[in-house]
């Protein structure tokens, strides 16, 4: 608050309103601070980011939000534009000086109180290795957690390992499908964001519990060096997700696109590129609706959030294609129940579906879907002519868990005990998609979201302390904060918990519901600097169409 306090001298200058500047300086500046994770001397990093935050909060705050509260409409228009160009320039000076001095007062911090732990010079030899298998939403949080534990205890090597080098934030995954936001805006680097934990960028293909070994994956770009990696372990935790799972239809597996990663999104966002190319140049009115049906199956969050998006995007570009015809669009969504969004209230999901039905998406409820071809949907009913098929419809643990000989629930998740250690077996923990988790204040199973993964990997992260301190650990518990989905056009639902009574619920729907995701997702995402980023193409997106340039090439 303080550098938001000096830093709004800045705006002051620019801006027409100088007591609004310096209000507008601190909270900015608080919220700043908040976001940002002390890391001595990275001023370098400050000035751009802080710098970069100011052009979004220019577009905010004096294009948009200034006018609309003097009573006018934003004033966007490239005239005015114009006229704003001075305040621009007292954004981003504004920010670069913020970001200058939160650096500098938390340096300053960290020297008078000794904020942050010395260098560790312990020998290797002596120190409890734990190994954290997978680095998405459980896996980054225990390592974050653990090292918080662990942070004035040296005797602790601390190991992430996972295929990916960045932690993806899976709410995201449908704004970068339906191409409002750049696909690297929304993975943080694991390396960067961990300080004293080792990553591992690798793929995990055995364990073996008995030596408590595990084994990663060679790489065959490596040649004659192409062995498997061998990691031993004190504890190891498994934070391994989950995968599509197909039910046993081949043809699924083979034919349509999954929804999980961050490639996934960017497949789908080229592929519904690629289909509106063809269609320009297809003769054949019938093949033309064929590449221009984009069916999405289940009719969850992912589902529903994809289908929204890609709803947005297709109409969206189709300005690009004048010779195609918006009767001929069509996304569907293929749901086996009679109503979308079983994680959200009634009323809130029939609210859903009427704005995207009214959007132009079309509904197959109580629905199965039963195989597919190049072309062709079949259904339970019938089929579609289709060109484009995602399924998010049914996930399963990784498959890598059937191989450890380790007590599993019916969907193949590790049972584990209320303090999400493994029954029996000291050292070993799962948490997150692939572990089936009991709240051991309710007794419920949790839900495998990201919310209650966060969560799990903070317990986890005690009791791995706990029991190498050799006191009780403690019970896993956590009460939902309720649930968001956006369908698409500026319009989401939100259902939050309210605080201290948490059986009840306060609904919101719409534009405010809208607001809300993108405000307490935006404060979710880690990193400063992607939060800024995302903000930065958000504004992007309010002035300019979508963006129809192929960055891959599919085969
Ligand atoms: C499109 C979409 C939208 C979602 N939206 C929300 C939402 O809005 N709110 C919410 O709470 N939840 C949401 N979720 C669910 C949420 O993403 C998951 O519950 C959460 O990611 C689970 O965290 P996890 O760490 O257990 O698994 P993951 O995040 O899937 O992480 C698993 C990690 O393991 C790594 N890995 C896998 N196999 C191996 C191997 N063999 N070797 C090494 N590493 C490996 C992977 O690379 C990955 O890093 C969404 C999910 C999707 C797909």
């Amino acid at each position: 608050m303080l550098a938001g306090a000096l830093a709004g001298g800045v705006l002051a200058a620019t801006l027409d309103h100088p007591l609004w500047s310096v209000l507008i300086g601190i909270a900015v500046g608080a919220a700043y601070s908040a976001g940002l994770k002390p890391t001595r001397g990275t001023y370098v990093d400050n000035l751009m980011a802080g710098g970069a935050l100011g052009v979004p909060l220019w577009g905010l705050v004096s294009v948009i939000a200034i006018p609309v509260f003097s009573n006018r409409m934003p004033e966007w228009n490239a005239e005015q534009m114009r006229s704003h160009f001075p305040a621009l320039v007292g954004w981003v000076v504004y920010g670069a000086a913020l970001g200058l001095l939160v650096q500098a007062l938390n340096d300053l911090a960290a020297k008078v109180w000794g904020l942050e732990s010395g260098p560790d010079t312990s020998p290797p030899q002596k120190r409890i290795r734990i190994v954290i298998l997978g680095g998405g939403f459980a896996g980054m949080r225990t390592a974050e957690c653990l090292e918080h534990q662990f942070r004035t205890n040296p005797s602790i090597a601390l190991t992430l390992v996972s295929e990916t080098n960045a932690l993806l934030f899976t709410p995201m995954l449908a704004e970068v499908a339906g191409s409002s936001l750049e696909p690297s805006h929304i993975s943080t680097p694991l390396r960067s964001s961990l300080h004293r934990t080792e990553f591992v960028r690798g793929s995990v293909v055995e364990v073996d519990l008995e030596g408590r070994r595990v084994f990663l994956a060679g790489d065959p770009a490596d040649g004659e060096s192409n062995q498997r990696r061998e990691i031993s372990y004190d504890h190891v935790v498994f934070a391994l997700g989950a995968v599509s799972n197909y039910l046993g239809m081949a043809n699924l597996q083979k034919y349509c696109f999954n929804f999980k990663t961050l490639l996934d999104a960017i497949r789908i966002r080229n592929h519904v590129i690629e289909m509106f190319e063809k269609a320009d140049r297809e003769p054949d009115d019938k093949r033309r609706r064929a590449l221009l049906t984009f069916v999405v199956a289940g009719g969850g969050f992912a589902g529903v959030e994809l289908a929204g998006a890609l709803n947005d995007y297709a109409h969206g570009i189709l300005a690009d294609y004048p010779k195609l015809q918006r009767e001929e669009l069509g996304v569907v969504l293929v749901h086996s129940r009679d109503r979308i969004l079983p994680e959200l209230s009634e009323s809130l999901a029939r609210y859903a579906q009427q704005r995207m039905a009214e959007r132009g998406v079309i509904f197959r409820l109580n629905t199965r879907l039963t195989d597919a071809q190049p072309g062709r949907v079949t259904l339970g009913d019938g089929e579609i002519l289709a060109e484009t098929l995602v399924w998010t419809a049914g996930t399963a643990p990784n498959p890598l868990l059937k191989s450890l000989a380790l007590e599993k629930d019916r969907r193949g998740a590790l049972i584990v005990d209320r303090a999400l250690d493994l029954p029996g077996r000291p050292g070993l923990w799962a948490l997150g998609d692939c572990a089936a988790v009991i709240d051991g204040k309710t007794e419920k199973p949790c839900p495998p979201t990201a919310q209650f993964a966060l969560r799990e990997a903070q317990t986890l992260a005690k009791n791995i302390r706990a029991q190498i301190e050799g006191r009780p650990l403690v019970k896993f518990h956590f009460d939902s904060l309720g649930a968001l989905c956006v369908v698409g056009h500026q319009t989401a639902c939100a259902e939050l918990s309210v605080p201290f009574a948490r059986s009840r619920s306060m609904r919101f729907s719409g534009l405010l519901a809208w607001a809300m995701w993108r405000g307490i997702y935006l404060a979710k995402l880690p990193g400063l600097e992607r939060k800024i980023r995302v903000l930065m193409d958000w504004t992007v997106e309010l002035f300019f169409p979508r963006d129809i340039v192929q960055t891959i090439e599919l085969k």
